[in-house]
């Protein structure tokens, strides 16, 4: 961001003051770096509101420069929003403790409830119940999380399918373990549904949690304000854990989740093994806010500009000629938030011949699975799909909540759309035939 402001404050030091033009200018490279880092637009036009009072006659002085002097604004304001310290997770003074997780499948509750219980073996004894009774698969991957990390876990028996029924005994079993802090995984869904939130206010009646964490996936961009806004008025939540910070979500969502919704973030989830998970510092994530925002070319197009970046982003690795499941997901996301292909394909710099891409028939319950499925893959599955073998197809599909079948499918698919990819970026055949895509 400082380095697009100097050049507009290249001629400014002899004037003296910051004019309201000189603000106005700097103000439109502060909005679009915001919105390409995925700061909700709402938050951004207050935001840019507040800094314009602030910035506007301000003397221009001598020690930094001007455009040092805006940055500087945004970035204290930006840090009010984010809420300037760390708010650390309760532990009631009064044993025991609950802490329910909830959020959308594959936001990474299960792994992210191993990983907070992880951190509490230091001083205290907690317990892990798997109350998402869904698939299988969800109750015997927190089994396998917690024994790792030499965490007690509490699980249903065979066929028991009622969360607030096993969350019960769970409460007695770790009344006579004394166990001290007990954490509760629940079921997700691929979106907010409405049997899903009477299943998670069940349970809450039964354990007025001290802590209902939402565990929200900080690459899901501006859609996670919606997700949080929905739960918190289900549930009232008293905290956010952000999971993925260490791939290349741009942290945004962090921002307006905070600031829409008023709930704190409290963990951050920065890695995939179970001792990657920190307290959230506010201040850090506005250095990365506004350092992300500099990466980003320009998209004219304000309300694209998130959109737009991501597919900037995935034409990169396509020159490279590789089309990673990322990519795939990618232009999932991108397909279904925008509509019809045609539009996103005319925004990307590709040749002609490659927007034969349009017409493409999708069918969205089928991208919902596809969705689904790359979302259970591991970011190194993603990257390298030919590492994903009989027993992670297996892991997959469970996790997914689809079939190994289609498990096949979709990275056989992703195998020929990456061979495409791969043809029309040597230059490619002309009037190559489109394969129908999923
Ligand atoms: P759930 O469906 O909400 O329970 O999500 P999971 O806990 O099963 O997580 C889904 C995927 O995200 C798994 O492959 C996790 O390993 C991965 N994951 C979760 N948290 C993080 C994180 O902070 N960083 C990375 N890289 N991966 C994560
Ligand atoms: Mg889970």
């Amino acid at each position: 961001l400082k380095e697009r402001l100097d050049g507009i404050f290249k001629n400014l030091r002899s004037k003296g003051k910051l004019t309201e033009e000189d603000v106005a200018l700097a103000l439109r490279e502060v909005r679009r770096a915001l919105l390409e880092a995925d700061v909700h637009y709402k938050v951004v036009k207050d935001l840019v509101e507040r800094i314009r009072e602030r910035a506007v006659g301000r003397d221009v002085l001598d020690s930094i420069t001007p455009s040092q002097q805006v940055v500087t604004i945004v970035f204290e304001e930006l840090r009010d929003l984010m809420g300037r310290d760390v708010v650390p997770l309760v532990i009631s003074p009064k044993p025991p403790t609950h802490y329910m997780l909830v959020g959308l499948q594959g936001s990474g509750k299960t792994t992210s409830c191993v990983k907070i219980a992880r951190r509490l073996l230091k001083g205290h004894k907690p317990l892990v119940v798997a109350c998402d009774h869904q698939r299988p698969a969800a109750v015997e991957q927190l089994r396998v999380l917690a024994a790792q990390a030499k965490v007690a876990f509490f699980g249903p028996e065979p066929g028991e399918k009622d969360p607030v029924g096993v969350a019960e005994r769970a409460l007695r079993f770790a009344a006579d373990r004394l166990h001290d802090v007990i954490l509760f995984d629940t079921a997700g869904r691929l979106h907010v549904d409405e049997p899903l939130m009477e299943e998670l206010q069940a349970m809450k009646a039964l354990l007025s949690p001290h802590e209902i964490l939402l565990v929200v996936d900080g690459m899901t961009g501006q859609e996670a304000v919606n997700v949080a806004s929905a739960f918190n008025e289900r549930l009232g939540l008293t905290g956010v854990v952000l999971t993925k910070l260490d791939g290349d979500a741009r942290g945004g969502s962090a921002l307006a989740i905070r600031s829409v919704t008023g709930v704190p973030i409290k963990m951050a989830g920065v890695g995939e093994h179970l001792e990657d998970m920190e307290p959230f510092d506010g201040g850090r994530m506005v250095q990365r806010i506004l350092g992300m925002g500099d990466v980003q070319g320009l998209m004219e197009r304000v309300h694209l500009a998130a959109v737009g970046g991501e597919m900037e982003k995935m034409a990169e690795s396509l020159k490279k000629n590789r089309f990673t499941m990322e990519d795939l997901l990618t232009q999932i996301q991108q397909v279904s938030k925008m509509g019809p292909l045609d539009k996103v394909m005319e925004m990307l710099p590709l040749p002609d011949n490659l927007k034969q891409l349009r017409g493409a028939e999708m069918d969205p319950k089928r991208l919902r699975h596809v969705e689904a499925i790359i979302l259970s893959m591991t970011p190194a599955e993603r990257r390298n799909p030919d590492i994903i073998k009989g027993s992670r197809r297996r892991r997959i599909a469970l996790g997914s909540g689809t079939s190994v079948q289609m498990v096949n499918q979709v990275l056989k698919q992703h195998a020929q759309m990456k061979e495409l990819w791969k043809r029309f970026g040597k230059g490619g055949k002309r009037g190559f035939k489109m394969p129908k895509l999923f």
